[in-house]
């Protein structure tokens, strides 16, 4: 059930090269390779003195043809999900709202009720993934949401951009990421179909809110000025959409899963937009439900342990991924003074950039961050 009758704007547009087997085993890859969305090789730090990291590109491991992926327009890419799965025998409504998930006495859930353009009724089902995103549908109901809070609370403005300069190549499609001069905020720029960018820019609330009023757009414009590499970029460029906000506060559900029910995407947790990693924990976290819903069902056990098998994984994955954000925005944290020390670990760092965190430990990387910043810390004391 999706409650949106129309396809519509929606923030992730950038995908992780990590999403390439999910889409694979979807049979998508074709419609990608064939899709208007722009082919993205690498990602590039700039630092807030205008410094810029050697891209890192995906094809720095050993990843074939999958070290590409895509920047996408979600008002497409969602609705070629939705398609392939109608394709695939599943039965999609669109402009079906789900009011509440329904729960037995036993807190076992056996469906839902919904909201359609013929007003409400009931569904039953053995199983009920909630995949409603920031809504958080089952989280919210049984109070299971949790702030991260060693991550900043953080705010995002963006808009999207005509006539941007890019640069040519295979690094046209590039995610490049600019801290401002203040180092108080950052932003992306993300190329899209066209000759359209995706533009947005994430500080904390305090940064952003406290004390400047409450005009998303003049905060943009303030933001984008502190950020003269950027700014160049668009001095002939003219804004196409009227400003979004959204607050991306790190949130995770305490329970993946319970009787009859499981998680997928943001409505089990959001990391940060940093490092693109949303869209792609949302698909492998769909798959890895898929496949437990699949082995559940065969074995006639649809238990919060039997759906939820796949906790241990995607939450190191997902834990993994978390210590690489709080180093981005640690104050003494540099790509390229982290790189300096340690040259060795550039192939871990890329594999991380691609998504590669469930099949490989990154643990050796993490330690070395770990050390990086607190020597980094003693040398700025001393
Ligand atoms: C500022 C910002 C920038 C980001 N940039 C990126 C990026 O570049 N790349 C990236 O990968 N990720 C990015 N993300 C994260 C990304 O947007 C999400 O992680 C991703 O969209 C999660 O996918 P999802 O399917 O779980 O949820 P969503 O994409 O939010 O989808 C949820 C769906 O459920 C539907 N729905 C909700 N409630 C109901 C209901 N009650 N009944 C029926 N349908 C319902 C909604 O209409 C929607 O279609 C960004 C996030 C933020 C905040």
């Amino acid at each position: 059930m999706e409650r949106s009758a129309e396809p519509e704007f929606r923030i992730g547009e950038s995908l992780m090269p990590a999403t390439y087997d999910t889409l694979k085993r979807l049979g998508l890859l074709e419609a990608m390779r064939e899709s208007r969305f722009p082919a993205k090789h690498s990602v590039q730090f700039f630092s807030g003195k205008g410094s810029a990291s050697a891209p890192f590109y995906f094809s720095e491991t050993d990843l074939g043809e999958r070290a590409q992926t895509w920047q996408v327009l979600r008002s497409e890419f969602d609705p070629m999900l939705r398609d392939n799965a109608s394709r695939c025998g599943v039965t999609v409504e669109v402009g079906s709202s789900v009011r509440e998930v329904l729960f037995d006495d036993a807190g076992r859930a056996g469906g839902v009720r919904l909201r359609d353009k013929d007003g409400e009724r009931l569904v039953t089902a053995r199983v009920v993934v909630d995949a409603t995103g920031q809504s958080t549908l089952i989280a919210r109901k049984l109070s299971l949401r949790e702030e991260e809070s060693e991550l900043e609370r953080n705010v995002s403005y963006f808009t999207h951009f005509a006539g941007a300069h890019r640069d040519a190549g295979r690094d046209e499609g590039a995610t490049l990421i600019y801290q401002t001069q203040s180092r108080r905020s950052w932003l992306w720029f993300i190329p899209l179909p066209g000759d359209h960018v995706s533009v947005g820019v994430v500080g904390s609330i305090e940064h952003m809110v406290s004390g400047r009023g409450s005009d998303p757009q003049s905060v943009f414009e303030q933001e984008l000025a502190d950020c003269p590499a950027l700014a160049e970029r668009l001095e002939s460029a003219r804004q196409v959409r009227s400003m979004s906000a959204l607050k991306d506060y790190s949130y995770r559900s305490r329970q993946l899963s319970g009787d009859g029910w499981v998680l997928v995407g943001d409505a089990f947790g959001f990391l940060d937009p940093i490092y693109s990693t949303g869209v792609f924990l949302a698909l492998a976290s769909g798959e890895m439900a898929a496949d437990a819903i699949h082995a559940g069902l065969n074995e006639d056990d649809v238990s919060a342990a039997s759906l939820g098998r796949f906790e241990s994984t995607l939450t190191q994955g997902v834990d993994a991924l978390k210590q690489l954000v709080r180093s981005y925005y640690d104050p003494d944290f540099s790509f390229g003074a982290f790189l300096r020390r340690y040259p060795n670990r550039r192939e871990d760092l890329v594999d991380m950039l691609v998504g590669r965190v469930f099949e490989r430990s990154p643990e050796g990387l993490l330690a070395d961050l770990e050390d990086h910043l607190a020597v980094t810390r003693v040398e700025r004391a001393s």
